[in-house]
């Protein structure tokens, strides 16, 4: 087998955990190899599909750099009870707060790495602070800060294996490559190759027998090897593994790396399923906390769809990012009807109930305005006014896995653990791949803080492990 000896450390994959890890490794004055399995065009992971950092504003100083947050109160804590709070309690708590305290410092590195930062908020109805921003953007800068201070790329190249020296201790990956098995070798291994809800087999396996069919919203990559390869030599593998963050998307978005195609302002709406019945509390809570849980809701319904309904007052707070076009009608169910529901009648009856149990009061797009509904199965608990002037609008969605909660044990310092909870020698893990953060739901904008934290953290406990050696 060909051997490459050249770097100190290896990372494995190049989204935001590996190129957090990568970045940092370079900067404490290590020779990084990154093996990407992607084509060079497609690197980058779910990561360069996505937008937002969540950031305690209070936390960080990227104002130094001209930035300034659309809430300026969000704290360490906040983010800590919202991840707790979505996680039903389940989330372990010390890699929780490792997150929280060093999500902020670690939005600053980045932008001292060069990332650049949108402040303005991509839709309403936010409540905590975040940075938006080009995901492809983000990729390459971070890609070219790496490699020039030194970092080399590999694509093409996918991790299979870990190599191990006679003392059982991780001494390099083997992986696939355009020349067949190639031999990585390193003192040290940063595995943050995202999780493995882009495989069929394994969404089967883990989610049941339909999710071969739901959408992937972000890399077709993400099939989970490098998972397998940590947990053959012996990580523990941990977390909801039949949970993940499976979002609210257009109906008609590609099968693979449709991005965001999102529907945003459902919270103020009705959404019906094809049975013309309501299933969920729409006004649950923000959208940044209901929607990574509710795409699981709606592919559990007839047919994997269902059908968002607002008024006309009410349709300048849906942000629609295609691909199809809303329906547009002058009563209810006859845009049901023209998007695809079984019982349009059925669904116009269910919005003249629920306009009927609406108590409305001052509507506050903003914040959990307290507007609910009386005497309903289903309740609506904020911002229920009646949809009841036309014309309206009504948009088919469906659900599409953002990734798995399951993956590998760590601890705070992103050493990957064994199945009695050991360290194990020279390897680390970051991002997705990691497995005891997420249960049940995701407070939006927490992977990629999670993956950067992480990744930094990865090649800092590294570099210590380097130094001792
Ligand atoms: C459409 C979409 C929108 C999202 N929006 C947001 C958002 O706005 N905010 C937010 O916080 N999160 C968002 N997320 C979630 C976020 O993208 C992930 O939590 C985060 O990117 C995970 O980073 P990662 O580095 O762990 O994994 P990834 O970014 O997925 O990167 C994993 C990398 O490893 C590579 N790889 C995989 N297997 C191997 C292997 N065997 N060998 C070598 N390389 C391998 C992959 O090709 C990829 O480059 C979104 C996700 C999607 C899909």
């Amino acid at each position: 087998m060909n051997v490459i000896s050249d770097h100190d450390v290896i990372v494995v994959g190049c989204g935001i955990a590996g190129l957090s890890a990568a970045n940092r490794a370079v900067e404490l004055g290590y020779d990084v190899g990154v093996l990407e399995k992607a084509p060079q065009e497609h690197r980058g992971g779910h990561t360069r599909f996505s937008e937002s950092f969540r950031v305690p504003s209070t936390d960080t100083d990227i104002g130094q750099y001209g930035y300034e947050f659309a809430i300026d109160d969000y704290s360490p804590d906040d983010f800590y009870d919202d991840i707790i709070k979505q996680t039903n309690g389940r989330a372990d708590p010390d890699i929780a707060r490792t997150l929280v305290d060093n999500a902020g410092p670690t939005v600053e590195w980045l932008t001292d790495r060069g990332v650049s930062w949108d402040m303005e908020p991509l839709n309403v109805g936010y409540t905590v602070s975040r940075t938006f921003f080009e995901g492809e953007e983000l990729v390459s800068t971070l890609v070219e800060a790496a490699e020039a201070d030194g970092a080399t790329f590999y694509y093409r190249t996918e991790a299979r294996e870990l190599a191990l020296d006679e003392r059982g201790e991780v001494a390099g990956v083997r992986a696939r490559t355009d020349d067949g098995f190639v031999e990585f070798a390193a003192h040290a291994v940063v595995v943050g190759a995202g999780g493995y809800e882009s495989s069929e087999e394994k969404r089967t396996r883990y989610y049941g027998s339909d999710y071969d069919a739901m959408k992937v919203r972000g890399s077709r990559y993400n099939t989970g090897e490098a998972i397998d390869m940590l947990i053959d030599i012996g990580a523990d593998a941990v977390g909801q593994w039949g949970g993940a963050h499976m979002a609210l998307i257009d109906s008609a978005s590609p099968d693979v790396e449709g991005g965001a195609n999102r529907v945003d302002g459902y919270q103020y709406g009705v959404i019906l399923n094809n049975e013309g019945e309501r299933f969920f509390d729409e006004g649950e809570d923000a959208r940044a906390h209901t929607y990574a849980k509710l795409g699981r809701r709606i592919f559990e319904q007839p047919g994997h769809t269902a059908y968002i309904v607002v008024d006309e007052p009410l349709k300048r707070y849906v942000r629609a990012t295609g691909p199809s076009d809303p329906v547009v009608g002058e009563t209810v169910d006859a845009v049901l009807e023209e998007l695809g529901c079984e019982k349009p009648v059925a669904g116009a009856k269910t919005v003249r109930e629920f306009n009927a149990a609406c108590t409305p009061g001052e509507f506050d797009p903003d914040a959990l305005d307290g507007n609910c509904t009386e005497g309903l199965d289903v309740e609506k608990t904020n911002w229920a006014l009646p949809i009841d002037e036309p014309p309206f609008h009504g948009y088919s969605v469906t659900g599409g896995i953002t990734f798995g909660f399951g993956g590998v044990a760590s601890d705070t310092d992103a050493r990957a653990l064994d199945t009695v909870g050991r360290p194990i020698s020279g390897l680390y893990v970051a991002g997705n791949t990691v497995g005891g953060l997420f249960f049940d739901n995701y407070p939006g904008g927490t992977g990629l803080s999670n993956g950067a934290v992480y990744g930094k953290i990865a090649a800092e406990s590294a570099a210590a492990f380097l130094e001792g050696e």
